[in-house]
């Protein structure tokens, strides 16, 4: 039987942010096929996608319709079955423009015929396998799963960390998954772990979420006795890497690092359920679990989505919005991207789409800093973000070096405690972009 181990150890810094998990009981809905969907050529870390259709063609379901030679991209497939009618231009979370497939539905979500059971007999074809699904870092971050699986030969991974501790407020789409789907995801590790020949397992969960750990550490599966449910503490943010990794196994990856330099890689654990799916049916990545949720929300719920939606149409879904709707946000609210339009589509790493309304929505007013050192106590990251803020806002590249800006991890814990309510992150944001442009 997996077992079950708590560990005291826990990240310096973070937040005690409220959790509102007020969908953790909704068992996820399967919404319909929407009338359209409109299917971006880039959805992950990394090269956008050229579309390998036009105007006119007939697509089918798993059909693959974007593509790119870059090694750090994901191949984009078709979420149904309907006729292309534009490919257009629309503008991405970090401002770039970028090219979208656009496609009426016919409803007959006829499957392509290249979708069947994958067969192979290497870790080498495996990874190929992986990375014609499509699959991207589920959890939000979109980094290409089989660039993350691809271990240099100068490196040794000796643990292999699922996540699920689900720290932000709001979202319950993993934890749905470790509900409905938990076989999927021990099937899933061990996929992994005879790729990655890992001997040890390890899944993380936050102490708030104990239906999830009775589940997972109650499975009798193959290597079992190799896998460990980890009750983690609940503390904003457990779930980023870094935190997620010291608080697990006590090791802490240098600033620039990455965990495979720890030994470590870490897999979301909806990534690793769709993993095992993947290998079952040879169906690509077409589909998302979207928490959706949020005071102007009318009925909040965990819904399958067929990726390409459109927001309008998964809040219809859900009900449809109350009228004082004021603020959209893609993801969590520590660490979300707001949306400008309502027509724009559910992606890949889309887990959460939550609605505010004018009054919780609303920022308090910016005011000066106080020196009170509650941010550079709130950063698990040892940053001091008031710095950072001030020269962002000075334009100060040498000073954004000297504080290290790029170690950000954005995670806002530092705005969050605030009492002065200074836009920290967002001036980091900036000053990232700032650096960035100095170096280019
Ligand atoms: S400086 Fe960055 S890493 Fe530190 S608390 Fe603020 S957002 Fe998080
Ligand atoms: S928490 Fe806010 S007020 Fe306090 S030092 Fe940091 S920026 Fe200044």
């Amino acid at each position: 039987m997996i077992s079950l181990r708590v560990t005291k150890r826990t990240f310096k810094g973070g937040a005690a942010v409220s959790h509102e998990k007020r969908t953790a009981d909704c068992e996820t809905i399967k919404m319909g096929v929407p009338e359209k969907v409109i299917i971006p050529m880039l959805q992950h870390i990394g090269a956008p996608c050229k579309p390998l259709v036009k105007k006119g063609d007939y697509v089918k379901v798993g059909q693959l319709i974007g593509q790119s030679d870059k090694y750090v991209s994901a191949p984009i497939h078709s979420s149904v079955s309907g006729t292309v009618t534009n490919i257009i231009s629309l503008v991405s979370s970090s401002g770039t423009y970028m090219e979208a497939v656009e496609i009426k539905t016919d409803g007959k979500q006829e499957v392509h015929e290249s979708v069947k059971p994958p067969e192979y007999s290497s870790d080498a074809e495996l990874l190929e396998l992986i990375k014609q699904s499509g699959l991207v870092g589920l959890g939000g971050a979109g980094f290409p799963t089989h660039v993350k699986l691809s271990v240099p030969k100068d490196k040794k991974i000796d643990i292999l960390i699922v996540n699920g501790a689900e720290c932000e407020p709001y979202i319950t789409s993993d934890y749905r998954e470790i509900l409905e789907n938990s076989w999927n995801i021990v099937s899933g590790i061990n996929i992994l772990m005879d790729l990655l020949k890992v001997e040890k397992v390890l899944i993380g969960i936050e102490d708030n979420k104990p239906e999830a750990i009775k589940i997972l550490s109650s499975i009798e599966a193959t290597n079992d006795d190799k896998i460990d449910v980890v009750k983690l503490k609940t503390r904003y943010p457990q779930g980023a890497e870094k935190m997620l990794i010291y608080s697990m196994t006590g090791r802490k990856v240098p600033p620039g690092k990455l965990p495979m330099d720890v030994g470590v890689i870490v897999m979301n654990v909806s990534s690793v359920a769709f993993i095992a799916e993947y290998v079952k049916t040879g169906m690509p990545l077409i589909k998302k679990r979207v928490t959706v949720d949020g005071p102007a929300v009318n009925k909040p719920a965990n819904v399958e989505v067929l990726i390409g939606t459109p927001l309008v149409d998964v809040f219809n879904f859900c009900g449809g919005l109350k009228d004082n709707v004021s603020k959209i946000i893609m993801g969590g609210p520590m660490m979300g991207v707001a949306q400008s339009s309502l027509n724009d589509p559910v992606l890949k790493n889309t887990n959460a789409l939550l609605a505010f309304d004018a009054e919780s929505a609303k920022l308090p007013p910016e005011s000066a800093c106080i020196r009170c050192g509650k941010c550079a106590e709130a950063c698990p990251m040892n940053l001091l973000p008031l710095f950072l803020n001030q020269n962002a806002l000075r334009e100060n590249i040498e000073g954004l070096k000297k504080f290290h800006v790029m170690d950000c991890i954005e995670c806002g814990s530092c705005s969050y405690v605030c009492p002065a309510k200074r836009r920290l992150v967002q001036s980091i944001r900036l000053g990232k972009a700032l650096l960035r442009k100095s170096n280019s």
